[in-house]
């Protein structure tokens, strides 16, 4: 529902990118006054801004007004522009509610859509990806939303709007999408990053803990039992919510709460003796069916069949079962995501371009069988390296340390393997990866830090790194 006020006033939308272009298409065509800006004048921002002019907001590129936007009865913030940019600087000093394109997304989807809500540090595209393919693997109608791509203002735009909705949502998301109250809303797991745009780790952990917060008595949970920032968390989201708290020596604290692990007996666990996935108390899949690297896929895995089968009793029937089964064998590694690129001479070449942060490099490496040489660098995001030095002894073949952060990794990792230390020419280090590996290695993209510094973003990275490593093929 939009509240009175918003149809009273005017609406800014802040950033013409897919979701801002989406969102104002959304209120336009629902009679609400909109005015759409983008501080660039590019030819996508030009593009969005004439066909949101033709159906009848104000819009402007290359700018925004301000006292415009201070005026606005409510201000929708596009995910791309980041939380201190002027025009939304403005709006909180103005004290105007600042949203989510999500937020508007979520008040339009017609009430038969539910939805299954994914956050967490890690996992969280893949972990989406697999909820949306395991509910069409049931012969649901589900689309992928949200932080994944889709903005969720298209998909409530859509002539039939589906039975379900997948839906990833960043922390930058949670802290403007106060109506979130997802059917199953999923954690995956809990660790630093973002340190360059939040002041504090607890800050990034506030703007997660925010997936509970309107949740309701029938919300389901699912946590990641093997974490104990989660388990941290989950405490004082319980505290915080007192109705959504549980009785002394309950499992978990939370009403709701089902929990995954690769450790131990969960509601999904993985169990090594069997070398079975086991869910909500029958063995749903072995292993070595899933078409993924790493133990962290298992526990993505487990996390997104656990919560398609919390999301709805008639998923848990052996037939439903069978097809979630099938739906788990039949996915395959997004691009950027521990994606095996080929093999080339015996030697393997697997681009995690995606992993940004150190814990996510970490379970790249611990995935891996083979020697590795591991491409690490890029630009610094605020976190030791130091922590990768363990899996990296047992793994590791040498590492290459390049971009802006290559001093700092090369300071935090030498000695631990042969470390080489290049520039930002990623060609040469592309080079320098093959001239180190030999046959039966793998070289490894999973740099733990942002891509800005050398290239786009880092699926520009990860283009640039298959294509140079496929070129090897041919020489
Ligand atoms: P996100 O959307 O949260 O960034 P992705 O699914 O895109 O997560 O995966 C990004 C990277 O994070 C992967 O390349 C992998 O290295 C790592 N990763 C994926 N799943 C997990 C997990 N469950 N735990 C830890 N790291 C993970």
């Amino acid at each position: 529902m939009i509240p009175r006020a918003w149809r009273q006033g005017e609406i800014a939308v802040i950033g013409l990118g897919a979701s801002g272009r989406a969102a104002a298409e959304l209120l336009t065509r629902d009679g609400l006054r909109v005015y759409a800006s983008d501080a660039s004048a590019s030819d996508g921002a030009q593009r969005a801004a004439a066909a949101l002019g033709r159906l009848g907001a104000s819009v402007q590129t290359g700018g925004h007004d301000l006292a415009r936007v201070a005026r606005a009865a409510v201000v929708v913030a596009s995910p791309g522009v980041p939380p201190d940019a002027a025009p939304l600087a403005r709006a909180r000093s103005a004290g105007l509610p600042v949203v989510s394109e999500i937020e508007i997304g979520l008040r339009y989807l017609p009430e038969h859509t539910r939805y299954i809500a994914i956050t967490g540090t890690n996992g969280k595209t893949t972990t989406t990806a697999m909820v949306g393919h395991l509910l069409r693997a049931l012969g649901l109608t589900a689309v992928d939303a949200g932080n994944i791509g889709t903005p969720l203002t298209e998909i409530a735009l859509a002539a039939t709007p589906p039975a379900w909705v997948s839906l990833e949502v960043s922390s930058f998301q949670l802290h403007d999408t106060p109506s979130i109250a997802p059917t199953v809303g999923v954690l995956t797991n809990l660790s630093p990053d973002h340190l360059d745009r939040y002041p504090s780790v607890e800050a990034y952990y506030a703007d997660k803990a925010l997936l509970f917060a309107s949740g309701s008595a029938s919300s389901k949970w699912v946590l990641n039992a093997d974490d104990r920032e989660t388990e941290r968390m989950v405490r004082s989201v319980a505290a915080a919510y007192p109705a959504a708290a549980t009785p002394a020596g309950a499992a978990w604290p939370l009403r709701g709460a089902l929990d995954f692990s690769l450790k131990h007996r969960a509601e999904a666990y993985y169990d090594r003796t069997s070398d079975e996935l086991v869910v909500m108390g029958l063995p749903l899949l072995v292993r070595r069916k899933l078409a993924l690297f790493g133990d962290h896929n298992v526990a993505n895995a487990l996390a997104a069949s656990l919560a398609v089968m919390a999301a709805d009793a008639s998923h848990t029937t052996p037939v439903s079962r069978a097809q979630i089964a099938a739906g788990l064998e039949s996915f395959r590694a997004l691009p950027h995501r521990l994606e095996s690129v080929g093999e080339v001479g015996g030697v393997l070449w697997i681009n995690d371009s995606k992993a940004t942060n150190v814990s996510s490099t970490l379970v790249a490496i611990e995935g891996m069988t083979r020697p590795t040489v591991l491409l690490l660098g890029g630009r610094h995001k605020g976190e030791p390296y130091t922590a990768l030095a363990e899996p990296l002894r047992r793994t590791g073949r040498a590492v290459i340390a390049y971009g802006e952060a290559g001093p700092i990794v090369a300071r935090d990792l030498e000695g631990v393997v042969p470390l080489f230390q290049l520039g930002s020419d990623f060609e040469a280090v592309m080079a320098k990866a093959r001239s180190l590996a030999q046959p039966g290695d793998v070289v490894l993209l999973s740099p733990a830090c942002s891509s800005y510094d050398m290239f786009a973003n880092y699926a520009e990275r990860g283009a640039t790194f298959r294509r140079l490593a496929m070129q090897g093929a041919g020489s």
